[in-house]
């Protein structure tokens, strides 16, 4: 059964038809709902929900599973665009991995949201982190390349998501996400954080990727012709068995991304 039409997500598009407000972070970022669809994937049904935003063209979505309105406690990935890795299943990447696997946690689970931002390539565009691709083919390394790809704009990121997530009228979050860090700056702009839930996914066929690659230093997974791979979302998925990849505070969490002291 249809969840669109029975007085949730989709009444929201009518309520922000008028919706202002400062905004979020130094732009004052906002968003409106502004279509709602049922979307069944092969991972499970979901909802779809389209927003607009006052600064750029930029579309971004949020996949949702279940009761989320004025819920507590809802696991929320966020997941940055990668048409390479989500769309054409690039091995550069393990984006479409994460994606998958982050629909499938959501869907295995009561309630949900990943939260699909419209930021490609860490957020320089489709087009530069092609251009970085090429680079690296001819040879640059990885040092290099992630000066070409830049770096993510995670206040930019984390604005959005936060309205995103105000919108949906979530009362409070898990975050799906191996980086504890990753709380504090959601709490920043005004989202409540109950939790984390770490990314820790069982191997199978889909995911060769990691079990092909090691992670080795800090971003950058060694796939075993010793080619390095960029790790273009901010926050990678982990498969139980492998070796952990390098974490931004290693001291936190075990080799599976897991917490080993106080959260
Ligand atoms: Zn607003
Ligand atoms: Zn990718």
């Amino acid at each position: 059964m249809t969840n669109a039409g029975r007085g949730g997500l989709l009444d929201l598009v009518e309520r922000d038809r008028v919706h202002e407000c400062d905004g979020y972070g130094p732009a004052g970022l906002c968003v409106r709902v502004v279509g709602v669809a049922d979307l069944p994937t092969r991972v499970g049904r979901f909802q779809i929900v389209a927003f607009w935003n006052n600064r750029d063209a930029k579309e971004h979505v949020a996949m949702v599973h279940g009761d989320v309105m004025g819920a507590e406690e809802v696991p929320t990935r966020l997941h940055s665009e990668c048409l390479t890795g989500d769309v054409m299943g690039s091995l550069r990447c393990d984006c479409r991995d994460q994606l998958l696997e982050g629909l499938r946690l959501i869907q295995s689970m009561e309630r949900g949201i990943l939260l699909y931002l419209r930021q490609e390539g860490r957020g320089i565009g489709l087009i530069n982190k092609i251009r970085a691709y090429g680079l690296q083919d001819q040879g640059l390394d990885t040092v290099e390349a992630n000066l070409a790809l830049g770096f993510r704009d995670d206040e930019r990121d984390y604005a959005v998501a936060a309205h995103m997530l105000q919108s949906l009228v979530v009362k409070s979050v898990r975050l799906i996400t191996n980086n504890p860090n990753k709380i504090s700056q959601l709490e920043q702009y005004g989202v409540k954080v109950a939790g984390r839930i770490p990314h820790v996914i069982p191997p199978n066929d889909y995911n060769k990727f990691y079990l092909e690659t090691k992670a080795k230093r800090s971003g950058h997974y060694i796939d075993m012709e010793g080619k390095p791979h960029l790790a273009e979302q901010s926050d990678p998925v982990m498969v139980d068995g492998m070796d952990g990849p390098a974490e931004e505070n290693p001291a936190e969490t075990d080799a599976r991304g897991r917490p080993t002291g106080p959260a």
